[in-house]
């Protein structure tokens, strides 16, 4: 390798993975194995955000031939559920890594963790407290003013020793005492005054049901579940820097062995969205989206169900970058990338989502011819299907018009088009309901144009996707625009309940699909021509399909890259 591209490869190296080289060239990575995890708390399903980190840290380890652990950080039994860590290991499969044995859980520590603070109280490093909770918040000061001492802070080692074996007992109610570790109530830092170390808490968990009603805090539990499993590079978002000293302190404590580091990164935001999972469990809740999986979600779930592909997110999280600044990435880049590699797989159909009927009047009445059609141009691999082409045919409303403005080449009266890969047809006349609207259309076709040629070459300026009425499927088709209607969600009112867009779903009851649809199945790529790309939902029974459009086929992000001339 050349001395050029070895420089220009460490420049395009991000700031993790240059810390991470730095480190295996200097021999300060144990093993000369890296080993990074990614903690979800399993209170909520995964979203968008957490792709990010879920590329990064799995990322990291497959590109240093490193092992990336998944820790389910389950410390809060209050919100956590079972539901929650199915749905985390399914998402992150989807996305196509595999934590291979390394699955842990925070709880499985909780006895060691027990013991270390134990441990504490006997040093007289830890305390518990009896303040209330409003005095603990009180005396903690601020950012600009120190904490002052809990009254509690010198009790004896025996008090706080019996005091917490009885708050485990369950001697106590929740809130009346903490167990704090004893560090410095005038630290500029807040997160070293005196943190909690554990608290009282009777809840169910998960896993440990209910053997506990003391559970340990996240500051004191995450650096020693990351000490314990041997974790070199700590990976998390800019909003822990400044727990980084007590992560540090926790790494300190006597008696553990390995010293992980932590590093924060810039969390991933997207316009158009809100992120935190308790806004987001409070969309379920209210009944504003069907579930965490509801396609306008910003989950996991919700993308997969509404056709986004795995690869399309992967390229969107590498393009977005990992740094240490925060930013707000532009929606349509999420929407480009998903289009970018649907262009390359999916399977081209013909769906007609508002129709209207279009009859040849010259027609042959019962006779049928099958178009071989392209499975998806952009692809020859994909190979051809059939489709069946009768007498009385779908065609969209909007293909149509009675009395058609200057520039309008589709279909009028005496005006001829192109129908697909079939032939050329003429209109003649139509027929309309009470309302006025068009009901059927009329036409005649060219015998001589079959294949969308014509025998003498002439040309046409319009063509029209078509489906066979006697063979098409009826399907329901959901239209989806962005769940709110601002970039920022709440922005100008402080709730982004206030911001909703109350269009972000519209249903086609009756739309016409061409038969070849009815063998999809949720997961599959299509593009319904001129529409966009779709995907069945699971709510399709045999009787009535069901599909989620992913995303229109105009590209907005295209144009406005044009305009800033990249
Ligand atoms: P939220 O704040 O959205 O509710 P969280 O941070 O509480 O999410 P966790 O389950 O604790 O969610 O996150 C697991 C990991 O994913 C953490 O390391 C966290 O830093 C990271 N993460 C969470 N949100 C994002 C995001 N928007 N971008 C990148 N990483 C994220
Ligand atoms: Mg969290």
């Amino acid at each position: 390798m050349s001395e050029e591209i070895r420089t220009e490869e460490k420049e395009s190296l991000n700031f993790i993975e240059k810390i991470i080289e730095d480190d295996l060239a200097n021999g300060r990575v144990p093993n000369n194995t890296i080993v990074t995890r990614f903690p979800p708390e399993p209170n909520g399903y995964l979203h968008i955000g957490h792709i990010k980190s879920i590329c990064l840290n799995f990322g990291l380890a497959q590109k240093y031939n490193g092992i990336c652990h998944l820790r389910l950080d389950d410390t809060n039994p209050a919100k956590e559920d079972m539901e929650y860590i199915d749905s985390i290991k399914s998402d992150i499969r989807w996305l196509g890594f595999d934590w291979g044995e390394h699955e842990y859980y925070a709880s499985d520590y909780y006895d060691k963790l027990h013991e270390i603070a134990i441990d504490l109280i006997r040093k007289g490093l830890a305390y518990v407290d009896s303040q209330t909770p409003e005095q603990v918040k009180e005396n903690r000061g601020t950012l600009t003013t120190p904490g002052k001492n809990s009254p509690d802070r010198d009790r004896s080692i025996e008090e706080n020793l019996r005091l917490f074996k009885e708050m485990g007992e369950g001697k106590y109610p929740e809130g009346k005492y903490l167990l704090r570790a004893k560090l410095d109530m005038a630290s500029p830092n807040i997160n070293m005054r005196d943190p909690a170390l554990y608290r009282i808490k009777f809840a169910e968990h998960p896993r440990t049901g209910n053997k506990w009603c003391v559970y340990p805090m996240y500051d004191f539990t995450h650096p020693i579940s990351d000490a314990i499993e041997g974790i070199t590079h700590s990976i998390c978002t800019l909003e822990f820097e400044d727990h980084r000293p007590a992560y540090d302190w926790a790494c300190s404590i006597d008696g553990i062995e390995h010293t992980p580091h932590q590093y924060e990164f810039a969390r991933l935001n997207i316009n158009y969205f809100v992120m935190s999972k308790r806004k987001l469990l409070n969309l379920v809740n209210l009944g504003i989206v069907s579930g965490w999986d509801d396609p306008r979600m910003p989950t996991i779930s919700g993308i997969r169900r509404r056709g986004y592909s795995p690869e399309s997110m992967k390229d969107f999280v590498s393009r977005v970058g990992v740094a240490k600044v925060e930013s707000v990435v532009d929606y349509s880049l999420m929407e480009f990338c998903v289009r970018e590699d649907l262009n390359k797989r999916a399977k081209r159909v013909m769906a007609v989502l508002d129709p209207i009927k279009l009859v040849i009047d010259n027609y042959p009445e019962d006779q049928v011819e099958y178009f071989e059609i392209e499975n998806n141009p952009e692809d020859p691999m994909a190979g051809k299907r059939t489709m069946p082409f009768t007498k009385e045919l779908y065609i969209e409303r909007e293909d149509f018009m009675e009395v058609p403005p200057k520039g309008y080449h589709r279909l009028y009266i005496g005006n001829e088009i192109r129908l697909k890969t079939a032939y050329y047809v003429t209109a003649t006349s139509c027929e309309k309901d009470a309302d006025g609207n068009v009901t059927v259309v009329h036409c005649t076709y060219d015998p001589e144009s079959r294949g969308g040629e014509t025998a003498d070459g002439r040309k046409v300026k319009g063509t029209s996707h078509w489906v066979s009425a006697k063979y098409a499927i009826s399907g329901e088709v959901r239209l989806y625009d962005k769940l709110f209607k601002t970039e920022y969600p709440g922005g100008e009112t402080g709730n982004y309940l206030d911001d909703l867009n109350p269009d972000s779903l519209i249903v086609v009851n009756d739309a016409k699909l061409e038969p070849s649809v009815a063998d999809s199945k949720p997961g599959d790529y299509l593009q319904f021509i001129r529409s966009g790309y779709f995907t069945p939902d699971y709510d399709s029974t045999p009787d009535h399909m069901v599909f989620n459009r992913t995303v229109t086929l105009k590209d907005s992000w295209a144009k406005q890259k044009a305009k800033m001339g990249l």
